[in-house]
Protein backbone atom coordinates (compact mmCIF):
# COMPACT_ATOMS: atom_id res chain seq x y z
CA UNK A 1 0.00 0.00 0.00
CA UNK A 2 1.25 3.14 -1.18
CA UNK A 3 2.46 6.24 1.50
CA UNK A 4 0.60 8.92 0.44
CA UNK A 5 0.39 11.38 3.55
CA UNK A 6 2.51 11.29 7.04
CA UNK A 7 1.82 13.35 9.90
CA UNK A 8 4.63 14.76 11.85
CA UNK A 9 4.49 16.09 15.02
CA UNK A 10 8.14 16.15 16.72
CA UNK A 11 9.57 17.60 19.83
CA UNK A 12 12.99 17.15 19.02
CA UNK A 13 13.11 18.08 15.46
CA UNK A 14 16.33 16.81 14.42
CA UNK A 15 16.51 16.03 11.10
CA UNK A 16 13.16 16.12 10.18
CA UNK A 17 13.44 18.93 7.63
CA UNK A 18 15.70 16.48 5.40
CA UNK A 19 13.14 13.57 5.76
CA UNK A 20 9.91 15.37 4.71
CA UNK A 21 12.09 16.80 1.75
CA UNK A 22 12.49 13.47 1.01
CA UNK A 23 8.77 12.55 1.84
CA UNK A 24 7.57 15.65 -0.29
CA UNK A 25 9.78 14.61 -3.24
CA UNK A 26 7.73 11.91 -3.73
CA UNK A 27 5.04 13.28 -3.66
CA UNK A 28 3.73 12.68 0.08
CA UNK A 29 1.51 15.18 1.58
CA UNK A 30 2.31 16.34 5.23
CA UNK A 31 0.33 17.38 7.82
CA UNK A 32 2.11 18.59 10.93
CA UNK A 33 1.35 20.24 14.30
CA UNK A 34 2.77 24.15 15.12
CA UNK A 35 6.11 24.27 15.63
CA UNK A 36 7.19 21.58 13.39
CA UNK A 37 4.80 22.65 10.20
CA UNK A 38 6.32 26.02 11.12
CA UNK A 39 9.86 24.82 10.83
CA UNK A 40 8.96 22.60 7.42
CA UNK A 41 7.52 25.96 5.78
CA UNK A 42 10.69 27.87 6.70
CA UNK A 43 12.85 25.06 4.60
CA UNK A 44 9.90 25.65 1.85
CA UNK A 45 8.30 22.41 2.25
CA UNK A 46 4.43 22.36 1.36
CA UNK A 47 2.84 21.39 4.71
CA UNK A 48 -0.74 21.36 5.86
CA UNK A 49 -1.38 22.54 9.63
CA UNK A 50 -3.33 19.91 11.63
CA UNK A 51 -5.49 23.01 12.60
CA UNK A 52 -7.05 23.59 9.26
CA UNK A 53 -6.82 20.05 8.28
CA UNK A 54 -9.47 19.21 11.45
CA UNK A 55 -11.08 22.97 11.75
CA UNK A 56 -10.30 22.71 15.37
CA UNK A 57 -7.43 25.22 16.37
CA UNK A 58 -4.52 24.13 18.20
CA UNK A 59 -5.76 25.41 21.80
CA UNK A 60 -5.21 25.04 25.82
CA UNK A 61 -1.90 26.29 25.75
CA UNK A 62 -1.23 23.62 23.01
CA UNK A 63 -2.66 20.80 25.52
CA UNK A 64 -4.87 19.93 22.65
CA UNK A 65 -3.57 19.92 19.06
CA UNK A 66 -4.27 16.53 17.30
CA UNK A 67 -6.84 15.14 19.48
CA UNK A 68 -9.28 14.76 16.61
CA UNK A 69 -11.18 11.86 15.11
CA UNK A 70 -9.98 12.96 11.51
CA UNK A 71 -6.56 12.22 12.91
CA UNK A 72 -7.10 9.74 15.37
CA UNK A 73 -9.15 8.07 12.13
CA UNK A 74 -7.35 8.40 9.64
CA UNK A 75 -4.15 6.45 11.90
CA UNK A 76 -6.57 4.20 13.45
CA UNK A 77 -9.04 2.75 10.54
CA UNK A 78 -8.07 -0.47 9.14
CA UNK A 79 -7.00 -0.37 5.94
CA UNK A 80 -8.00 -4.20 5.23
CA UNK A 81 -11.34 -3.80 6.14
CA UNK A 82 -14.25 -2.01 3.80
CA UNK A 83 -16.37 -0.91 6.02
CA UNK A 84 -13.83 1.23 7.92
CA UNK A 85 -12.46 2.70 4.50
CA UNK A 86 -15.89 3.25 3.58
CA UNK A 87 -16.76 5.02 6.95
CA UNK A 88 -13.70 7.28 6.95
CA UNK A 89 -14.70 8.17 3.34
CA UNK A 90 -18.08 8.84 4.36
CA UNK A 91 -16.45 11.38 7.15
CA UNK A 92 -13.82 13.01 5.20
CA UNK A 93 -10.73 11.08 6.80
CA UNK A 94 -7.96 10.53 4.56
CA UNK A 95 -5.49 7.92 5.79
CA UNK A 96 -2.67 8.81 7.73
CA UNK A 97 -0.07 6.01 6.49
CA UNK A 98 3.04 7.24 8.38
CA UNK A 99 3.03 9.37 11.78
CA UNK A 100 6.36 10.70 12.86
CA UNK A 101 6.20 12.02 16.52
CA UNK A 102 8.56 11.91 19.70
CA UNK A 103 7.53 13.53 22.88
CA UNK A 104 7.36 16.28 24.82
CA UNK A 105 11.00 15.64 26.61
CA UNK A 106 9.64 14.87 30.08
CA UNK A 107 12.90 13.14 31.00
CA UNK A 108 15.33 15.70 29.74
CA UNK A 109 13.51 18.65 32.13
CA UNK A 110 13.13 16.53 34.82
CA UNK A 111 17.32 15.80 34.82
CA UNK A 112 17.18 19.99 34.98
CA UNK A 113 18.71 20.47 38.84
CA UNK A 114 16.32 23.81 39.42
CA UNK A 115 13.14 21.58 38.03
CA UNK A 116 9.54 22.79 39.50
CA UNK A 117 6.58 20.15 39.65
CA UNK A 118 4.74 22.80 37.34
CA UNK A 119 7.18 22.68 34.76
CA UNK A 120 7.48 18.81 34.86
CA UNK A 121 3.45 18.28 34.27
CA UNK A 122 3.74 20.63 31.33
CA UNK A 123 6.27 18.62 30.09
CA UNK A 124 3.85 15.41 30.33
CA UNK A 125 3.14 15.00 26.81
CA UNK A 126 -0.52 13.55 25.61
CA UNK A 127 -1.47 13.78 22.36
CA UNK A 128 2.13 12.51 21.14
CA UNK A 129 1.58 9.83 22.72
CA UNK A 130 -2.22 8.77 21.95
CA UNK A 131 -0.76 9.35 18.12
CA UNK A 132 2.32 6.81 19.04
CA UNK A 133 0.29 3.97 20.31
CA UNK A 134 -2.44 4.48 17.53
CA UNK A 135 0.13 4.02 14.69
CA UNK A 136 1.73 1.56 16.46
CA UNK A 137 -1.13 -0.15 16.80
CA UNK A 138 -2.50 0.26 13.47
CA UNK A 139 1.12 -1.47 12.22
CA UNK A 140 -2.07 -3.52 10.17
CA UNK A 141 -0.67 -6.71 8.21
CA UNK A 142 0.24 -7.37 4.50
CA UNK A 143 -2.26 -5.80 3.05
CA UNK A 144 -1.41 -2.34 4.77
CA UNK A 145 -0.74 -0.53 7.89
CA UNK A 146 0.67 2.74 9.51
CA UNK A 147 4.15 3.47 9.89
CA UNK A 148 5.09 5.13 13.22
CA UNK A 149 8.56 6.41 13.48
CA UNK A 150 9.51 7.86 17.22
CA UNK A 151 13.20 7.84 16.55
CA UNK A 152 15.47 9.95 14.48
CA UNK A 153 17.77 7.25 13.28
CA UNK A 154 14.77 5.55 11.84
CA UNK A 155 14.24 8.59 9.06
CA UNK A 156 17.09 7.10 6.37
CA UNK A 157 16.40 3.49 6.64
CA UNK A 158 12.27 4.40 6.15
CA UNK A 159 12.91 6.82 3.62
CA UNK A 160 15.14 4.90 1.32
CA UNK A 161 12.54 2.19 1.67
CA UNK A 162 9.95 4.43 0.37
CA UNK A 163 11.74 5.39 -1.95
CA UNK A 164 12.56 2.30 -3.13
CA UNK A 165 9.22 0.59 -2.96
CA UNK A 166 6.40 3.59 -2.46
CA UNK A 167 5.52 1.51 0.75
CA UNK A 168 6.52 0.78 4.00
CA UNK A 169 6.62 -3.36 4.35
CA UNK A 170 4.98 -5.30 6.93
CA UNK A 171 8.15 -6.55 8.82
CA UNK A 172 9.27 -2.77 8.78
CA UNK A 173 5.99 -1.58 10.29
CA UNK A 174 5.37 -4.22 12.61
CA UNK A 175 9.52 -3.37 13.86
CA UNK A 176 8.94 0.29 14.25
CA UNK A 177 5.65 -1.18 16.66
CA UNK A 178 7.36 -2.45 18.52
CA UNK A 179 10.17 0.02 19.12
CA UNK A 180 6.61 2.39 19.71
CA UNK A 181 5.24 0.89 22.66
CA UNK A 182 8.49 0.42 24.16
CA UNK A 183 9.26 4.48 23.57
CA UNK A 184 5.62 5.11 24.97
CA UNK A 185 6.33 2.53 27.89
CA UNK A 186 9.51 3.96 28.70
CA UNK A 187 7.82 7.45 28.52
CA UNK A 188 5.22 6.67 30.99
CA UNK A 189 7.62 5.03 33.21
CA UNK A 190 9.73 7.93 33.52
CA UNK A 191 6.87 9.87 34.54
CA UNK A 192 5.57 7.37 37.11
CA UNK A 193 8.73 7.36 38.19
CA UNK A 194 9.79 11.16 38.69
CA UNK A 195 6.56 11.65 40.44
CA UNK A 196 6.59 8.49 42.72
CA UNK A 197 9.57 9.70 44.50
CA UNK A 198 8.90 12.90 45.13
CA UNK A 199 9.00 13.79 48.74
CA UNK A 200 6.50 14.88 51.01
CA UNK A 201 7.59 18.57 50.11
CA UNK A 202 7.01 17.92 46.36
CA UNK A 203 10.47 17.80 46.14
CA UNK A 204 12.69 15.52 43.77
CA UNK A 205 13.23 12.42 45.55
CA UNK A 206 17.09 10.98 45.15
CA UNK A 207 15.85 7.97 42.66
CA UNK A 208 13.54 10.55 41.27
CA UNK A 209 14.55 11.05 37.59
CA UNK A 210 17.27 8.63 37.48
CA UNK A 211 16.06 5.27 38.48
CA UNK A 212 16.08 3.00 35.33
CA UNK A 213 13.71 0.25 35.06
CA UNK A 214 12.63 -0.21 31.57
CA UNK A 215 14.97 -2.81 30.15
CA UNK A 216 15.59 -3.61 26.67
CA UNK A 217 16.56 -7.87 25.65
CA UNK A 218 19.82 -8.73 24.77
CA UNK A 219 19.21 -12.02 24.37
CA UNK A 220 17.56 -15.28 25.12
CA UNK A 221 19.60 -17.90 27.33
CA UNK A 222 19.80 -21.32 26.74
CA UNK A 223 18.37 -21.76 30.37
CA UNK A 224 19.16 -19.85 33.84
CA UNK A 225 20.94 -20.06 36.87
CA UNK A 226 20.03 -24.30 36.36
CA UNK A 227 19.12 -26.27 33.62
CA UNK A 228 15.51 -26.26 34.34
CA UNK A 229 15.39 -22.27 34.48
CA UNK A 230 14.42 -20.38 31.66
CA UNK A 231 16.17 -17.02 31.17
CA UNK A 232 17.22 -14.17 29.18
CA UNK A 233 19.33 -11.57 29.33
CA UNK A 234 18.29 -7.54 29.64
CA UNK A 235 19.72 -4.15 29.67
CA UNK A 236 18.97 -1.15 30.88
CA UNK A 237 17.68 1.46 28.56
CA UNK A 238 20.69 3.63 28.86
CA UNK A 239 23.22 0.90 30.43
CA UNK A 240 26.48 2.94 32.37
CA UNK A 241 29.20 3.02 29.71
CA UNK A 242 31.91 -0.02 29.82
CA UNK A 243 29.40 -2.39 31.32
CA UNK A 244 28.83 -6.06 30.68
CA UNK A 245 25.97 -4.90 28.49
CA UNK A 246 27.48 -3.48 25.98
CA UNK A 247 29.94 -6.56 25.36
CA UNK A 248 30.57 -8.03 21.67
CA UNK A 249 31.23 -11.72 21.63
CA UNK A 250 34.42 -12.20 19.34
CA UNK A 251 33.99 -16.14 19.36
CA UNK A 252 33.36 -19.45 21.19
CA UNK A 253 29.94 -21.12 22.69
CA UNK A 254 27.08 -19.50 23.39
CA UNK A 255 26.94 -17.24 26.77
CA UNK A 256 25.10 -18.81 29.60
CA UNK A 257 23.73 -17.08 32.37
CA UNK A 258 26.21 -18.15 35.22
CA UNK A 259 28.71 -16.65 32.59
CA UNK A 260 27.50 -13.41 32.11
CA UNK A 261 26.54 -13.42 35.98
CA UNK A 262 30.37 -14.08 36.78
CA UNK A 263 31.81 -12.14 33.67
CA UNK A 264 30.15 -8.97 35.02
CA UNK A 265 31.46 -9.79 38.29
CA UNK A 266 35.04 -9.99 36.83
CA UNK A 267 35.17 -7.09 34.94
CA UNK A 268 33.62 -4.70 37.49
CA UNK A 269 36.66 -5.79 39.65
CA UNK A 270 39.44 -5.58 37.03
CA UNK A 271 38.03 -2.35 36.04
CA UNK A 272 38.82 -0.84 39.40
CA UNK A 273 42.64 -0.88 39.06
CA UNK A 274 42.36 1.89 36.57
CA UNK A 275 46.23 2.82 35.91
CA UNK A 276 47.36 -0.57 36.52
CA UNK A 277 48.22 -3.80 34.64
CA UNK A 278 45.63 -5.96 36.18
CA UNK A 279 44.05 -9.71 35.73
CA UNK A 280 40.83 -11.42 37.79
CA UNK A 281 39.86 -14.00 37.53
CA UNK A 282 36.59 -15.18 38.77
CA UNK A 283 34.51 -18.56 40.14
CA UNK A 284 30.95 -18.46 41.06
CA UNK A 285 30.80 -14.96 41.35
CA UNK A 286 33.51 -14.27 44.15
CA UNK A 287 37.37 -13.43 42.37
CA UNK A 288 39.86 -16.71 43.29
CA UNK A 289 43.05 -14.53 41.80
CA UNK A 290 43.84 -11.07 41.18
CA UNK A 291 46.96 -9.22 39.94
CA UNK A 292 48.41 -6.19 39.36
CA UNK A 293 51.32 -5.23 38.17
CA UNK A 294 53.94 -6.57 35.14
CA UNK A 295 53.17 -7.60 31.97
CA UNK A 296 49.93 -8.76 30.52
CA UNK A 297 50.93 -12.32 30.95
CA UNK A 298 52.62 -11.85 34.30
CA UNK A 299 49.08 -10.68 36.05
CA UNK A 300 47.73 -13.46 34.42
CA UNK A 301 49.82 -16.04 35.97
CA UNK A 302 49.77 -14.13 39.20
CA UNK A 303 46.86 -14.43 39.21
CA UNK A 304 46.32 -17.60 38.34
CA UNK A 305 48.58 -18.82 41.27
CA UNK A 306 46.59 -17.84 43.65
CA UNK A 307 44.19 -20.97 43.68
CA UNK A 308 44.52 -23.14 39.93
CA UNK A 309 42.13 -25.47 41.35
CA UNK A 310 39.47 -23.07 41.35
CA UNK A 311 40.61 -20.98 38.03
CA UNK A 312 40.03 -24.35 36.07
CA UNK A 313 36.93 -22.96 34.06
CA UNK A 314 36.52 -19.32 35.34
CA UNK A 315 35.98 -16.27 34.11
CA UNK A 316 39.18 -13.99 33.46
CA UNK A 317 39.15 -10.25 32.83
CA UNK A 318 41.73 -7.90 32.09
CA UNK A 319 41.59 -4.26 32.12
CA UNK A 320 44.27 -3.72 28.68
CA UNK A 321 44.82 -5.46 25.87
CA UNK A 322 45.49 -9.19 25.82
CA UNK A 323 49.01 -9.67 23.70
CA UNK A 324 49.58 -12.92 21.73
CA UNK A 325 52.09 -14.34 24.89
CA UNK A 326 49.48 -13.89 27.36
CA UNK A 327 46.93 -15.48 24.99
CA UNK A 328 49.14 -18.46 24.76
CA UNK A 329 49.53 -18.63 28.59
CA UNK A 330 45.50 -18.53 29.09
CA UNK A 331 44.53 -20.71 26.00
CA UNK A 332 47.31 -22.97 28.06
CA UNK A 333 44.31 -23.94 30.64
CA UNK A 334 40.62 -24.27 31.13
CA UNK A 335 38.93 -21.55 30.98
CA UNK A 336 35.21 -20.16 30.28
CA UNK A 337 35.02 -16.86 29.46
CA UNK A 338 37.65 -14.29 28.17
CA UNK A 339 37.57 -10.11 28.75
CA UNK A 340 38.94 -7.48 27.97
CA UNK A 341 38.30 -3.98 26.07
CA UNK A 342 40.71 -4.85 23.35
CA UNK A 343 42.43 -8.19 22.23
CA UNK A 344 45.33 -8.11 19.70
CA UNK A 345 45.20 -10.04 16.19
CA UNK A 346 48.13 -12.14 17.46
CA UNK A 347 46.25 -12.79 20.55
CA UNK A 348 43.15 -13.37 18.78
CA UNK A 349 44.86 -15.81 16.50
CA UNK A 350 45.99 -17.84 19.39
CA UNK A 351 42.46 -17.90 20.87
CA UNK A 352 40.68 -19.31 16.95
CA UNK A 353 42.37 -22.27 18.34
CA UNK A 354 40.11 -22.90 20.81
CA UNK A 355 37.16 -23.10 19.35
CA UNK A 356 34.70 -23.20 22.22
CA UNK A 357 36.43 -20.50 24.44
CA UNK A 358 34.04 -17.84 24.84
CA UNK A 359 36.18 -14.44 23.88
CA UNK A 360 34.12 -10.95 25.10
CA UNK A 361 35.51 -7.27 24.24
CA UNK A 362 34.12 -4.48 26.25
CA UNK A 363 34.77 -1.07 24.89
CA UNK A 364 35.95 1.26 27.20
CA UNK A 365 33.62 3.70 28.70
CA UNK A 366 34.13 6.48 31.59
CA UNK A 367 32.46 3.98 33.44
CA UNK A 368 30.57 6.89 35.70
CA UNK A 369 28.91 7.68 32.62
CA UNK A 370 25.43 6.78 31.83
CA UNK A 371 25.06 7.52 27.90
CA UNK A 372 21.58 8.45 26.80
CA UNK A 373 21.01 9.07 23.05
CA UNK A 374 19.85 12.58 22.86
CA UNK A 375 19.33 14.56 19.48
CA UNK A 376 19.39 18.46 18.98
CA UNK A 377 16.26 19.98 19.14
CA UNK A 378 16.41 23.19 17.03
CA UNK A 379 19.14 25.39 18.00
CA UNK A 380 20.33 23.02 20.13
CA UNK A 381 23.52 20.98 20.17
CA UNK A 382 22.87 16.73 19.59
CA UNK A 383 24.97 15.10 22.24
CA UNK A 384 24.42 12.45 25.22
CA UNK A 385 22.73 13.27 28.32
CA UNK A 386 25.43 12.22 31.08
CA UNK A 387 24.36 11.25 34.12
CA UNK A 388 26.47 10.13 36.66
CA UNK A 389 24.28 8.05 39.49
CA UNK A 390 23.82 4.15 38.85
CA UNK A 391 21.74 1.84 41.02
CA UNK A 392 21.98 -1.48 42.25
CA UNK A 393 18.52 -3.74 41.87
CA UNK A 394 17.95 -6.77 44.12
CA UNK A 395 15.08 -8.92 43.80
CA UNK A 396 13.68 -9.66 46.78
CA UNK A 397 10.30 -11.43 47.30
CA UNK A 398 7.45 -9.28 46.11
CA UNK A 399 9.57 -6.47 45.33
CA UNK A 400 12.55 -4.70 44.52
CA UNK A 401 15.69 -3.65 46.80
CA UNK A 402 17.54 -0.02 45.01
CA UNK A 403 20.70 1.48 46.02
CA UNK A 404 23.08 3.40 44.51
CA UNK A 405 26.12 1.48 43.08
CA UNK A 406 28.84 1.10 45.83
CA UNK A 407 31.29 3.38 43.81
CA UNK A 408 32.84 5.25 46.42
CA UNK A 409 36.64 5.24 46.61
CA UNK A 410 38.72 5.79 49.20
CA UNK A 411 42.18 8.43 49.13
CA UNK A 412 45.06 8.10 51.17
CA UNK A 413 44.75 10.68 53.12
CA UNK A 414 40.87 9.09 54.42
CA UNK A 415 42.85 6.36 56.02
CA UNK A 416 43.76 6.49 59.61
CA UNK A 417 46.79 4.44 60.82
CA UNK A 418 45.14 2.77 63.98
CA UNK A 419 48.36 0.85 65.16
CA UNK A 420 51.53 1.74 67.18
CA UNK A 421 53.31 0.52 64.25
CA UNK A 422 53.14 2.11 60.77
CA UNK A 423 52.88 0.18 57.82
CA UNK A 424 56.03 0.30 55.40
CA UNK A 425 55.41 1.47 52.17
CA UNK A 426 55.38 -2.06 50.54
CA UNK A 427 52.69 -2.71 52.96
CA UNK A 428 50.38 0.03 52.42
CA UNK A 429 50.59 -0.30 48.67
CA UNK A 430 49.21 -3.62 49.23
CA UNK A 431 47.27 -3.00 51.79
CA UNK A 432 45.18 -0.70 49.05
CA UNK A 433 44.90 -3.46 46.37
CA UNK A 434 43.77 -6.11 48.89
CA UNK A 435 40.98 -3.41 50.17
CA UNK A 436 40.43 -3.02 46.26
CA UNK A 437 39.76 -6.33 45.71
CA UNK A 438 37.73 -7.35 49.13
CA UNK A 439 34.91 -4.84 47.78
CA UNK A 440 34.42 -7.57 44.89
CA UNK A 441 34.79 -10.48 47.81
CA UNK A 442 31.42 -11.59 48.96
CA UNK A 443 30.68 -11.10 52.64
CA UNK A 444 32.25 -11.88 54.71
CA UNK A 445 35.69 -11.07 52.75
CA UNK A 446 38.62 -12.01 53.87
CA UNK A 447 41.82 -11.33 51.28
CA UNK A 448 45.51 -11.87 51.99
CA UNK A 449 47.68 -9.90 49.54
CA UNK A 450 51.40 -9.94 48.69
CA UNK A 451 53.20 -8.38 46.09
CA UNK A 452 50.20 -7.10 44.08
CA UNK A 453 48.62 -10.81 43.90
CA UNK A 454 45.82 -12.38 46.46
CA UNK A 455 47.48 -15.72 47.73
CA UNK A 456 44.40 -16.36 49.65
CA UNK A 457 40.29 -15.04 49.42
CA UNK A 458 38.01 -16.20 52.17
CA UNK A 459 34.52 -15.53 50.74
CA UNK A 460 30.97 -15.53 51.67
CA UNK A 461 31.17 -17.51 55.17
CA UNK A 462 28.40 -16.36 57.79
CA UNK A 463 31.69 -15.43 60.35
CA UNK A 464 34.86 -13.09 59.49
CA UNK A 465 36.36 -15.70 61.80
CA UNK A 466 35.91 -18.95 59.26
CA UNK A 467 36.83 -16.54 55.67
CA UNK A 468 39.98 -15.77 57.72
CA UNK A 469 40.41 -19.19 58.58
CA UNK A 470 39.24 -20.32 54.97
CA UNK A 471 41.72 -18.01 53.07
CA UNK A 472 44.82 -19.02 54.97
CA UNK A 473 44.23 -22.79 54.21
CA UNK A 474 43.16 -22.05 50.63
CA UNK A 475 46.60 -20.11 50.23
CA UNK A 476 48.24 -23.37 51.87
CA UNK A 477 46.49 -26.03 49.88
CA UNK A 478 47.87 -24.11 46.35
CA UNK A 479 51.03 -23.76 47.93
CA UNK A 480 51.64 -20.33 48.82
CA UNK A 481 52.93 -18.64 52.22
CA UNK A 482 50.02 -15.79 53.53
CA UNK A 483 53.30 -15.34 56.23
CA UNK A 484 54.49 -11.80 55.58
CA UNK A 485 50.98 -10.80 53.52
CA UNK A 486 49.01 -8.31 54.24
CA UNK A 487 44.84 -8.48 55.07
CA UNK A 488 41.75 -6.60 54.08
CA UNK A 489 38.33 -7.10 55.46
CA UNK A 490 35.66 -6.10 54.14
CA UNK A 491 34.01 -5.34 57.55
CA UNK A 492 35.06 -4.13 61.22
CA UNK A 493 36.19 -7.25 63.61
CA UNK A 494 33.38 -7.18 65.77
CA UNK A 495 36.06 -9.37 68.52
CA UNK A 496 39.45 -9.64 68.58
CA UNK A 497 39.41 -13.33 67.18
CA UNK A 498 39.32 -12.63 63.62
CA UNK A 499 42.52 -10.94 63.95
CA UNK A 500 44.01 -13.46 65.71
CA UNK A 501 43.30 -15.72 63.26
CA UNK A 502 45.23 -13.23 60.94
CA UNK A 503 48.19 -12.71 62.84
CA UNK A 504 49.04 -16.18 64.43
CA UNK A 505 48.76 -16.73 60.01
CA UNK A 506 51.75 -14.89 59.71
CA UNK A 507 49.98 -11.36 58.34
CA UNK A 508 51.93 -8.40 59.20
CA UNK A 509 49.01 -5.75 58.64
CA UNK A 510 45.30 -4.94 58.19
CA UNK A 511 43.34 -2.85 56.69
CA UNK A 512 39.46 -2.88 57.57
CA UNK A 513 36.06 0.20 58.09
CA UNK A 514 37.18 0.27 61.86
CA UNK A 515 33.77 0.91 63.99
CA UNK A 516 32.90 -1.10 66.09
CA UNK A 517 32.31 -1.08 69.87
CA UNK A 518 35.40 -3.30 70.52
CA UNK A 519 37.74 -1.55 67.94
CA UNK A 520 39.95 -0.66 71.12
CA UNK A 521 40.49 -4.34 71.80
CA UNK A 522 41.11 -5.27 68.42
CA UNK A 523 43.75 -2.55 67.83
CA UNK A 524 45.43 -3.65 71.01
CA UNK A 525 45.23 -7.35 69.66
CA UNK A 526 47.34 -5.87 66.78
CA UNK A 527 49.71 -4.05 68.47
CA UNK A 528 50.52 -6.91 70.84
CA UNK A 529 51.03 -8.57 67.94
CA UNK A 530 53.41 -6.09 66.18
CA UNK A 531 50.71 -5.83 63.23
CA UNK A 532 50.20 -2.38 61.74
CA UNK A 533 46.46 -1.34 61.36
CA UNK A 534 44.93 1.12 59.12
CA UNK A 535 40.87 1.95 58.78
CA UNK A 536 39.15 2.92 56.33
CA UNK A 537 36.27 4.34 57.56
CA UNK A 538 33.82 2.68 54.87
CA UNK A 539 32.40 -0.82 54.69
CA UNK A 540 32.08 -2.90 51.44
CA UNK A 541 29.63 -5.82 52.68
CA UNK A 542 28.62 -7.40 49.24
CA UNK A 543 25.82 -10.37 49.60
P1 LIG B 1 5.11 21.29 17.63
O1 LIG B 1 6.54 21.65 17.96
O2 LIG B 1 4.98 20.72 16.27
O3 LIG B 1 4.16 22.44 17.87
O4 LIG B 1 4.65 20.18 18.69
C1 LIG B 1 5.18 18.88 18.61
C2 LIG B 1 4.89 18.15 19.87
O5 LIG B 1 3.51 18.18 20.21
C3 LIG B 1 5.25 16.67 19.78
O6 LIG B 1 6.13 16.36 20.86
C4 LIG B 1 3.92 15.94 19.93
O7 LIG B 1 4.08 14.70 20.62
C5 LIG B 1 3.09 16.91 20.70
N1 LIG B 1 1.64 16.81 20.46
C6 LIG B 1 1.00 16.52 19.31
N2 LIG B 1 -0.33 16.56 19.50
C7 LIG B 1 -0.56 16.87 20.80
C8 LIG B 1 -1.74 17.04 21.60
O8 LIG B 1 -2.88 16.94 21.14
N3 LIG B 1 -1.54 17.34 22.92
C9 LIG B 1 -0.29 17.46 23.45
N4 LIG B 1 -0.18 17.76 24.76
N5 LIG B 1 0.82 17.31 22.71
C10 LIG B 1 0.70 17.02 21.41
Amino acid sequence: MKVTQALMSVSDKHGVVDFARGLTQLGIKLLSTGGTAKLLRQAGLPVTDVADYTGFPEMLDGRVKTLHPKVHGGILGRRDLPEHLTTMAARGIAPIDLVVVNLYPFQETVAKPDVTLDEAIENIDIGGPAMVRAAAKNHGNEAGGVGIITDPADYAPVLAEIQATGSIAYQTRFALAKKAFTHTARYDAAIANWLTALDDKNQPGLFADKLQLAFDKVETLRYGENPHQQAAFYKEATPLAGSIASYAQLQGKELSYNNIADADAAWECVKAFAGQTACVIVKHANPCGVAVGGSVEEVYRKAFKTDPTSAFGGIIAFNVAIDESAAHAIASQFAEVIIAPEITPAARAVFATKQNLRVLKIPEGDPKVVQSKHHAGAGETAGVIKTTQTFDYKRVGGGLLVQTTDDARIAVSDLKIVSRRHPTPDEMRDLLFAWQVAKYVKSNAIVYCKDGMTVGVGAGQMSRVDSARIAAIKAENNGLTVVGSVVASDAFFPFRDGLDVLAQAGATAVIQPGGSVRDSEVIAAADEQNIAMVCTGMRHFRH
